[in-house]
């Protein structure tokens, strides 16, 4: 058996129809549009990219994007204080802050600095609470995307086994939560699982596997349960290559559905970004 290649940027063409369709009536509506707000702490080529394709996301379905760049040597209190401000702002919809942060500015502190009805990400504290509680409006970005590529298979997932590896909170961790809203039986393994050597052992039982560590082809393909659904975070480069956390040329022989990498989770987690902003701006304007 050869998997189904589960392809991002095909799912994510359906979901931003859909957002492209909400965002011009919310616009008639409100004579308003939704505005994302993007701080870059000093300059970085890695997110660079990522702001580029947010960008172009964005403005695709008609979010207005700005981008603020401060000098890299801003204090954790000056980047609160204009937090602040864009909370203030009736104009911004959505805001995000690009990653890595200089050191000494905690990430936490400054997520937390996010109004919860502006947080783009979906990591404020209270949105992840909600996240727990089944009722969220903005979600992490990356464990939405897997959710949708889970979702996006229509395989009933009442009940199902699932296994994530990895429990990062921007992935693992609220994944398992929007699994176990599903009814999924989920185990979240880690890094003291791969530690105790009983990684394979856990994932051969997985009737759903999504990985999220960062370490190539960790998952070997004959681990993969027969018919699994297989959703593959990971992004690594190996020579002039990406690959995934699973080894895919195998793994793929065994799953019934698998990502690839690249092209798998990527394409729709900016897609998620914007729907987290788009159900922001509903929320500050119903
Ligand atoms: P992280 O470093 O925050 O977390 C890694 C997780 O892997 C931890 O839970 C750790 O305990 C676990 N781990 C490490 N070694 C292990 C082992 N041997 N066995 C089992 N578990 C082990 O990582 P993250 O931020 O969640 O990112 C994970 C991967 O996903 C990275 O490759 C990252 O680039 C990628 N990623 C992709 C997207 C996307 O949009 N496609 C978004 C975010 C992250």
């Amino acid at each position: 058996m050869s998997a189904q290649l589960l392809e991002g940027k095909v799912i994510a063409g359906k979901i931003k129809e859909g957002l492209k369709a909400e965002i011009q009536s919310l616009k008639q509506k409100t004579n308003l549009s939704p505005r994302l707000v993007s701080i870059q702490v000093g300059e970085n080529p890695a997110s660079a990219v990522y702001i580029k394709s947010q960008k172009k996301a964005a403005e695709n379905l008609g979010i207005e994007y700005m981008l603020e760049t401060l000098q890299a040597n801003i204090t954790q209190a000056g980047l609160i204080e204009l937090l602040g401000g864009l909370n203030q702002d009736k104009g911004v919809s959505g805001v995000i802050v690009q990653l890595p942060l200089p050191k000494g500015i905690d990430y936490k502190t400054v997520m937390s600095a996010i109004s919860p009805a502006k947080d783009a990400e979906g990591m404020h504290p209270e949105n992840l609470g909600r996240v727990l509680l089944g009722n969220f409006r903005m979600a992490p970005c990356t464990a939405q995307a897997a959710m949708e590529l889970i979702s996006s298979t229509g395989v009933e997932l009442y009940g199902k086994e699932a296994v994530v590896v990895g429990h990062s909170e921007i992935v693992g961790k609220p994944l398992s939560m929007l699994l176990l809203n599903k009814f999924v039986t989920t185990t979240v393994c880690h890094i003291a699982t791969g530690e105790r050597g009983v990684l394979p052992e856990h994932v051969k039982r997985a009737e759903i596997l999504v990985v999220a560590v960062g370490k190539a082809e960790l998952v070997k393909g004959d681990w993969i349960k027969e018919g699994a659904i297989v959703i593959d975070v990971g992004i690594n480069r190996v020579g002039d290559k990406l690959v995934g956390d699973v080894e895919f040329e195998k793994a793929k022989e065994r799953a019934s559905f698998i990502t690839p990498v690249p092209g798998g989770v990527g394409p729709l987690t900016v897609t998620m970004l914007m729907r987290n902003v788009v159900n922001a701006f509903k929320a500050q304007h119903s």
